[in-house]
Parts: structure tokens; C-alpha cells; sequence
């Protein structure tokens, strides 16, 4: 009897084959730029769809492990990443997957090629993302904060290309109080002869293995909510590695981000510094939150574009009913839709990545910065919706395979529900935009600047009836925003926000000419008003 074989779907070089990433960057950069960068990128590009996916499928199975005792019953609390993650430390490092960043060899734009660079690399390295974005976050905290001090002793190793100098950050907020509601945070820092001192517990503290974290604690004596907390700094260990005065409870066991170890800490009597004065310390955070953000966004995409490119392969060697599915009208236009969401996030997450270069060589105009201000909460909540959404039918477009573990496939999907929950939950964020577009003291006033770019992006296009799809959300947007009040507003926040991301996302798409995801999206539906 001839046996049937499947070809299993295959990557390339991820950057070569990525259309999307490629003609944006051509949009967007000067072509000396592109050229300069063009070898790191299909470096990675040639890492990401080889050497790193081959690891990641190898390493499927392993997860992290914590040792709290040694042999002789002293306590260790050591914790060991798998192979996979011991590589993408490495990688990460010399290929400057933080530091190009700060290195900004061109200028403003070197925002983009490093968010080009973590795009590329995340989606083969089970959320090594999240200790970089951390490490990102924390160089930038450190770097607006003025601590000369901090900055001289920490930010040469978060930024550094040298593996064996690189260190990442923890950002640990999360209390078992609130994550969401950290003004309720119930760790205090006590002040003796040495300096400050931790005592509380931390509920979830991802990438347990980095060298110094960024956490809030109370100051005894400050009042009680967010302002009454203070911005510290730590290193988590001593130069025999051992923990300074920090037990790690247990690693969470979680649905996904499983290479993540995300643990349980007490800490007692942990050493730590302030960073930026004793008070504000959630005002002082929020530097970091926003390089997180913007990671969960570039995760987000990654993702999806990870899933899509597996998908389209598959539809080219799986058959069905005479003929590929890449032959079946149903099939491609199902694929179609995930493109077009896809697309749509991948233009607002890298829109927002090159307006964080602007704001961080000081090049951002007054309009600008306060666009950004909105558009970080909302892009990281419509594109974690958008991954989950697509990592989902991307599952359903190889069938039962998409199903079964050593496919390598729901992982992707595990991994994408984080995103939503994350550096902010969609709710939360929801209200956080509200609160943004009044930064001015007038909701109506920030929105009629989110207006203006917007459709600064759909002047002069042709096509009217996607321009009216995008004039018609805005102005729903807008005399929502003027109707709503009170109770009605609050929960309407998740439904507006949506629908600005939405139509900015359609608007760049526009921009951007890539129309076909555009009337795409458009009749998916941009406004979710109701
Ligand atoms: C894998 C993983 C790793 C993590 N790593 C870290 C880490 O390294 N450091 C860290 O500090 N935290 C970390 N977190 C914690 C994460 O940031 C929080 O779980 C998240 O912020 C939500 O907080 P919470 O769990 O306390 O939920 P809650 O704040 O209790 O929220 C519960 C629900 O209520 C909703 N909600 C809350 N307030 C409102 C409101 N005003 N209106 C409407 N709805 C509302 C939320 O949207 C949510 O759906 C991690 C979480 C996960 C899952």
C-alpha cells in the first residue's frame, strides 16, 4: 500500500519572505538606512526561520526549573531557562535586540530597526521577548530618571552587546492585592543605616532569572494609592549569587509563556534604592510600561505574521478535495482576513515604535507626543486582541494538526493570550485611553487631534468609500465621546478605544497603499460602537 506523507510547513528566511515588514521599511526608512540595516535583519531573518525555530521545536518540552535547596538543606532559590532561552539570551545580546535601540546610529529610526529586530527574533524564542521588553523598558526608566548613579552602575549592562556583560530586568508590580489596582500595593520599604529595605510579596515577577529589577514599595510612613509608593531599584543577587534576601515562593504554572519563568516572591529585607525620589512611584514606572507596551504590540504581529507564514506554506502542500487549499476560493479568502488583521496591526504597532524613536531623541512635536500618549494603550489593546483572534483560526486552518502539540502550532495561541492580560488589561488600558485623550483637560479636544492624523492618512486617496469608512468611525467616535457620561461612559471605554485602533489601523493601511487588506478590514468592521 503507497503511504501517504505530509510535508510539514516551512519557514525561510523570515525577513526575505516577509512582504509586509519589507515594504514598510522601504516606506519608512531613507535608502542609505535600509541598506545599513539590511544585513542585521536578514541575519535575523536567516536565524528566526532556521537555526532558532529548529532549537525552539527541539526544546518544545522543556520548561524552567527552580531548585529552592541545595544538597545540605541551604536555601538557593536557583532557577535555570531552557536551552532554547540560554541561546536567545545570546543572541539577543550580540545582535543588539535592545541596544540598537539606544546605540541610535540612525537617529530616531533606530526605534524601528530594533523593533524590526525583536519582531523578527520573538516568534522563535517562546517569549524571550518578555525579558527584553523588560530590559528595554528599565534602560529607558533608568535613563529619564537623572539617577546618575543607576544609570552608570545598570544601563551599560542592559544595553551592552557583550553576552557575558548583558544583564536584563524583572519589573515586578504585580501584588496579590492588584495587578491592575497596584496603588494598592501592600510591600513596604523600611530605612535603616544601609539604606532602604523591601518587605512584602510579589504575585507575579516574569523572567525570575534577570540580574536587577524595577519594583514598587511604600516608603513607611507615605500615604496610601499609587502616589504614596516609590520606584526601587535592585539587584536581585549578591556576587555569590546568592539572592539579597529574596525567596522565590514558585514558578506559576501558567497556559502559556511556559519558557517564561514568572515566579511568586517574598522579599525580606531585600536591598534596594530609590530611583527617582520617595513618592510617584506608579507616575515614575511609567516610562518602562510604555517600552513594554510597545513590545506586547511588536509581539503581537510577530505572532500573527509567525502563524500566517506557516499557515500559507501549509495551504501550498495540504490537500484537500483535488486540490491545494491555496487552490480553494474558501480557504484563501479565509487566510485573507487573517492577513488583513494582521497588516492592519503590523502598520499602528511599528507607527507607534517610530513615534517612541521620535519622543526618545527629543525630535517628537508637542501634537505628537500627546498622540503617542493615546496611541500606546490603544495599540497594545487592539493588536493583543488581534493576535489572539488570528493565532486562533491559524490553529483552525491546519485542521487537527493545528490541534497536536509537537506540531510546534498552539503555542502560538497559548503565548498570544498573555498579550491581552499583560502590561495593562484591554480594560484597563480602555480607561487608560479616556484618561489620555483628557490629558489637556478636554477628551474632546485630544480626540480632535487623533482625528487630525488620521485622516492626514486618507487626504487626498481616492478611494471614497474606504475614506468614508474611516471619516464615519471617527465622527461615531466623537459624538459618542460627547454623548457618553457618567456609568455609560466607563463602559463604553473598551468599544471606543477598539474602534479608534481600528480605524487608525485602517487609515495607516491606506497611508501605507495596501489597499487590498484595507477594503478588508474595512468591511470586517472598524467601528464596534454601539
Ligand atoms: C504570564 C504572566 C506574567 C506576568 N508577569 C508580570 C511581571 O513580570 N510583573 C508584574 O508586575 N506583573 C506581571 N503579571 C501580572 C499582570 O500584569 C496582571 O495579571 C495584570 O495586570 C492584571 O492584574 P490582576 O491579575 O491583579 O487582575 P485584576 O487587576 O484583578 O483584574 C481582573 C479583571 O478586572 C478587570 N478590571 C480591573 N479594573 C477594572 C476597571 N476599573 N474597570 C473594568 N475592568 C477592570 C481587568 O481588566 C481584568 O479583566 C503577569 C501576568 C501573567 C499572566
Amino acid at each position: 500500500m503507497a503511504e501517504f506523507k505530509q510535508s510539514p510547513p516551512v519557514l525561510k528566511n523570515q525577513y526575505d519572505d516577509d512582504r509586509v515588514l519589507r515594504s514598510y521599511l522601504s516606506r519608512v526608512l531613507p535608502p542609505d538606512v535600509l541598506t545599513d540595516i539590511h544585513e542585521s535583519l536578514s541575519e535575523m531573518g536567516r536565524l528566526a526561520g532556521g537555526e532558532l525555530y529548529e532549537l525552539q521545536l527541539a526544546d518544545r518540552l522543556n520548561e524552567p526549573t527552580l531548585t529552592q535547596w541545595d544538597a545540605w538543606g541551604t536555601r538557593i532559590d536557583k532557577i535555570e531557562v531552557t536551552p532554547l532561552w540560554q541561546r536567545a539570551e545570546r543572541i539577543a545580546a550580540e545582535h543588539g535586540v535592545v541596544a540598537t535601540a539606544y546605540e541610535q546610529k540612525h537617529g530616531s529610526l533606530s526605534r524601528v530597526h530594533q523593533c524590526a529586530l525583536a519582531y523578527l527574533f520573538t516568534p522563535s524564542t517562546d517569549i524571550y521577548s518578555c525579558p527584553l521588553a523588560m530590559t528595554d523598558g528599565a534602560a529607558r526608566t533608568l535613563l529619564n530618571s537623572g539617577n546618575q548613579e543607576l544609570i552608570d552602575r545598570a544601563v551599560p549592562h542592559l544595553i551592552t552587546r557583550d553576552p557575558k556583560e548583558f544583564w536584563t530586568a524583572g519589573q515586578w508590580m504585580t501584588e496579590l492585592t492588584g495587578g491592575s489596582d497596584v496603588g494598592l500595593s501592600e510591600t513596604v520599604a523600611k530605612q535603616d543605616a544601609t539604606g532602604y529595605r523591601l518587605y512584602g510579596r510579589k504575585w507575579f515577577t516574569s523572567a525570575i532569572a534577570s540580574q536587577m529589577a524595577l519594583t514598587l514599595a511604600r516608603p513607611e510612613g507615605n500615604p496610601p494609592g499609587g502616589r504614596g509608593l516609590a520606584l526601587f531599584y535592585l539587584e536581585t543577587r549578591d556576587e555569590h549569587g546568592r539572592p539579597r534576601n529574596i525567596q522565590i515562593n514558585r514558578l506559576k504554572d501558567k497556559l502559556g509563556t511556559r519558557k517564561v519563568p514568572t515566579a511568586e516572591l517574598t522579599l525580606d529585607g531585600t536591598p534596594a534604592q530609590l530611583v527617582k525620589g520617595p513618592t510617584d512611584g506608579v507616575r515614575n514606572i511609567a516610562p518602562l510600561l510604555n517600552i513594554t507596551r510597545l513590545w506586547n504590540g511588536i509581539s503581537a504581529v510577530a505572532l500573527m505574521r509567525r502563524g500566517l507564514a506557516l499557515s500559507f506554506d501549509y495551504a501550498s502542500k495540504r490537500v484537500a478535495f483535488g486540490a491545494p487549499l491555496c487552490e480553494k476560493p474558501l480557504h484563501v479568502d479565509t487566510l485573507a482576513t487573517l492577513q488583513a488583521e494582521f497588516e492592519g496591526a503590523f502598520q499602528l504597532a511599528f507607527y507607534v515604535a517610530q513615534l517612541t524613536g521620535k519622543t526618545e531623541t527629543r525630535e517628537i512635536s508637542d501634537d505628537d507626543a500627546l498622540l503617542l500618549r493615546v496611541l500606546t494603550p490603544i495599540m497594545k489593546l487592539t493588536t493583543a486582541k488581534q493576535a489572539v483572534l488570528v493565532t486562533s483560526e491559524v490553529l483552525e486552518s491546519f485542521g487537527g494538526a493545528g490541534y497536536v502539540e509537537d506540531t510546534g502550532l498552539p503555542v502560538l495561541l497559548r503565548d498570544s493570550q498573555v498579550l491581552p492580560i499583560w502590561e495593562g488589561t484591554t480594560n484597563v488600558l480602555a480607561l487608560d485611553t479616556l484618561r489620555a485623550l483628557q490629558s489637556d483637560g478636554d477628551a474632546q479636544r485630544g480626540l480632535q487631534r487623533f482625528q487630525r492624523v488620521v485622516i492626514n492618512c486618507v487626504d487626498g486617496v481616492n478611494d471614497s468609500a474606504l475614506v468614508n469608512v474611516v471619516r464615519s468611525a471617527l465622527d461615531h467616535a466623537a459624538s459618542w465621546l460627547a454623548d457618553a457620561q457618567g456609568d455609560a461612559r466607563e463602559a463604553g471605554a473598551r468599544r471606543f478605544s477598539l474602534t479608534l485602533g481600528r480605524t487608525i489601523e485602517l487609515a495607516l493601511l491606506i497611508k501605507h497603499e495596501s489597499l487590498q487588506a484595507a477594503r478588508r478590514l474595512a468591511s470586517l468592521g472598524v467601528d464596534v460602537i454601539f
